[in-house]
């Protein structure tokens, strides 16, 4: 598509990623929260976010907080989207939460019972900032027990306002590095995220949504497999593109500074 054809009216949902294009850690990102009220009025906004650390409740908390208002059932995040896969692939199960507290909440929320790792018939990994050697030990011991291993996402860096920190990929590469890589990757970019997230959004056709997202090998990916078109905003993770990209291969519809560029112009 050429950029001049770019009409931000064509779509009827926007999937907008958090982390990078409205919030850097919890400040609110230039323009975001007027641009978030705008697109409301365009269509059905929902955030799509591969954080797994809060629950969608938590997170609509946070925002608040960064003076975007969205209810927790406009928020889709790695923490649900693996909580809601997991319980419709298999029921609700036992699980052990490598990750933060929202990781735990969501699993409960969607029917799982938080065990022991002795326990557990699954466990789930996410961004951790308090990860451990007993949890990875916890992790080894149900995995060595037989258990499944689903990742949240494996995200390499999180972007904050002192630069970036380790990501989910951080959780899950020390649990492959025992021998354990996921047998599925639940968020962005799988089509897991994708078609959970057009489950939730009520949405068919992927010509009817747009994706906005810092990154690349995420947000701008996901949507490429899943036939959605993109923006690539570079208030977050990629913010050179086109210059030094490594993952040239992936090309975002059109490509702003911000989300406010986009919305507010
Ligand atoms: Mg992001």
């Amino acid at each position: 598509m050429e950029t001049s054809d770019f009409n931000l009216r064509d779509y009827s949902v926007y999937f907008v990623d958090m982390d990078g294009v409205i919030v850097r850690s919890d400040h609110p990102i230039k323009g975001a929260s007027e641009s978030i009220e705008k697109l409301r009025g365009l269509g059905d906004v929902y955030v799509l976010s591969n954080n797994s650390t809060r629950s969608r409740e938590s997170f609509a908390e946070r925002l608040h907080g960064a003076g975007v208002d969205l209810p927790p059932e406009y928020i889709i995040n790695s923490s649900f989207i693996a909580s809601k896969y997991i319980v419709e692939k298999h029921g609700a199960v036992g699980v052990y939460p490598v990750g933060e507290e929202g990781l735990s909440e969501e699993l409960m929320i969607a029917g799982n019972e938080v065990l022991e790792a002795n326990r557990a018939d699954v466990v789930v990994a996410g961004m951790d900032r308090g990860i451990s050697y007993d949890k990875l030990a916890g992790a080894l011991e149900a995995l060595n027990s037989g258990a499944r291993f689903y990742a949240t996402n494996t995200d390499k860096t999180f972007p904050t306002p002192e630069g970036e920190k380790p990501g989910a990929g951080a959780t899950v590469g020390a649990i492959e590095g025992m021998g354990f890589p996921p047998e599925k990757v639940t968020g962005k970019p799988s089509s897991i995220a994708a078609e959970i997230a057009m489950e939730v959004a009520g949405v068919t056709e992927p010509s009817d949504c747009l994706v906005i997202g810092d990154r690349l090998e995420t947000d701008i990916l996901m949507a490429e497999r899943a036939g959605m078109n993109s923006v690539l905003a570079l208030s977050g993770v990629d913010n050179s593109y086109p210059e030094g990209s490594e993952t040239e291969a992936v090309k975002p519809t059109l490509t702003v500074h911000s989300l406010a560029e986009l919305v507010l112009g």
